[in-house]
């Protein structure tokens, strides 16, 4: 769709959902600007240079599924998708046991039923953790269970089944989990980047919202005001749910309602720990059904060439746990499992670490949404612009299954950009 739209849209947020929508209406001729509250854009793509000589992701860092935009767009500019990540590794009664080793296991047979199959449940709604204790999880699997809900950004507690079902049923992007090859995410992006970083505005932190028949004015912390025509906003959903950002007049019943029951957790933490020397099994890729961390995985997997760097993975509830005892005694508690799963090596052979608590950063406040119980139909509520002025974008407004992932922002940017063309063709 390209045309020569006259008119001009404020896109509040520079992630991945905010850069790819300025850039898709600024083809359209609209005059943008964008407001990031941070002093970098990409938001929950950060890829960071300053640990090792390679970059370590620590937002996104797997590509879910091949049938998507994010995909394409690597397809595009010719890099190499990795699909060998690393068997699979579980942390059971004590000991680290490969995958293959446990397809005879009944516990495990149980476990992978429902991880591949939860959505065939057509039941009432009911908690994650209630649903499963109706089937007796022996207590050495729970830590293995809870896993699955970090790939969700949560706790088994949080989520709701029904939710659960109806979302992964929307689920169309395939299967399999990729890495990058020889580059990061925000080099993947830093095209559309570079197309739009002239309209960034950094430090705009966004305090104040109001639209009239005539336009919209935002108000950001420092008392700047910006008028536009139309407005996107794709902050994440924990910075909507504190309340930071009033709007004028207030938001509908039914978005206040999508805004407080889709979950997201205030916390989701990634460390990494470099290692003078590997000393885990050549072909492990992940670790899983760990009690501090949900799993850990080797960074940058190579089959060939062994990586020296684990990523230790926490979300939802674990999360919060370590979020408050911080970065000194979280590093400590973690590095103290991985003794006991490796013997001591890891703290004899630590040499750096690196700590990324997304619970802690000021603007995203979180990890990712996730389908907490009657959540399944609030997406699109969220995701309905207000009189035809103010716009939603940003994973959490992703109504097809693809929400918390960056190929998820990325749609919903396609879809703000269509409502907002539409809307200059029908204004109210
Ligand atoms: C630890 C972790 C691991 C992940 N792993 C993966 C993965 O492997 N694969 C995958 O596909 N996805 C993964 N994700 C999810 C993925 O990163 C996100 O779904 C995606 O990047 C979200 O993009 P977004 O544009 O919706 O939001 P964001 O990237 O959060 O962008 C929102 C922007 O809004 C800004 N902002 C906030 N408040 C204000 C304000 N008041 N005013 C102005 N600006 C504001 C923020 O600073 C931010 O830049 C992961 C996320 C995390 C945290």
């Amino acid at each position: 769709m390209v045309s020569n739209m006259q008119g001009n849209v404020i896109v509040i947020g520079a992630g991945a959902a905010g850069i790819y929508a300025a850039y898709l209406l600024k083809n359209q001729g609209f005059e943008v600007q964008i407001l990031e509250a941070s002093e970098r854009w990409g938001g929950r793509i950060f890829s960071y240079d300053g640990f090792d000589t390679r970059s370590i992701e620590l937002g996104a860092e797997f590509v879910h599924g091949k049938r998507t935009i994010f995909h394409q767009m690597a397809i595009d500019k010719g890099i190499a998708i990795l699909k060998n990540l690393g068997k699979d590794y579980y942390w059971y009664k004590n000991e680290i046991i490969k995958s293959k080793k446990l397809e005879h296991n009944p516990d495990f047979i149980n476990y992978w039923e429902f991880h591949d199959y939860h959505y065939n449940y057509r039941g009432e709604e009911i908690g994650v953790a209630d649903y499963l204790h109706s089937f007796d999880i022996p207590a050495d699997m729970w830590h293995i269970y809870e896993d699955f809900a970090a790939e969700y950004g949560t706790s088994l507690s949080r989520l709701g089944m029904q939710s659960l079902a109806i979302e992964s049923n929307r689920w169309d992007a395939g299967e399999e989990n990729y890495r990058l090859q020889n580059t990061t995410f925000s080099a993947l992006l830093s095209d559309l980047h570079s197309r739009i970083a002239d309209c960034i505005v950094y430090g705009a932190d966004v305090r104040h919202i109001s639209h009239t028949a005539s336009g919209v004015q935002v108000v950001s912390k420092d008392c700047k005001m910006y008028v536009a025509d139309r407005v996107v906003i794709s902050v994440p959903l924990t910075i909507l749910k504190s309340g930071i950002i009033n709007f004028e007049p207030t938001l509908g019943e039914r978005k206040q309602v999508a805004i407080r029951q889709i979950g997201m957790d205030k916390a989701g933490i990634k460390a990494f720990f470099k290692f003078d020397k590997p000393f885990w099994k050549r072909k492990m890729g992940f670790l899983i059904g760990a009690q501090i961390a949900n799993e850990y995985w080797v960074s940058h997997y190579d089959p060939e060439l062994q990586s020296n760097i684990l990523c230790a993975f926490i979300m939802g509830e674990k999360a919060e746990r370590l979020a408050k005892l911080g970065k000194k005694a979280g590093i400590e508690q973690l590095i103290a499992e991985l003794d006991s799963m490796f013997d001591g090596e890891p703290s004899r052979r630590l040499t750096d670490f690196y700590w990324k608590d997304w619970g802690q950063d000021p603007f995203i406040q979180g990890a990712y949404s996730y389908p907490s119980p009657h959540s399944a139909k609030l997406r699109k509520a969220l995701a309905r612009p207000i009189e035809n002025k103010i716009f939603f974008a940003g994973e959490a407004t992703n109504f097809n299954g693809h929400f918390a992932t960056v190929h998820g922002a990325l749609e919903t940017a396609e879809r703000v950009t269509e409502e907002i063309y539409e809307s200059f063709l029908r204004p109210v």
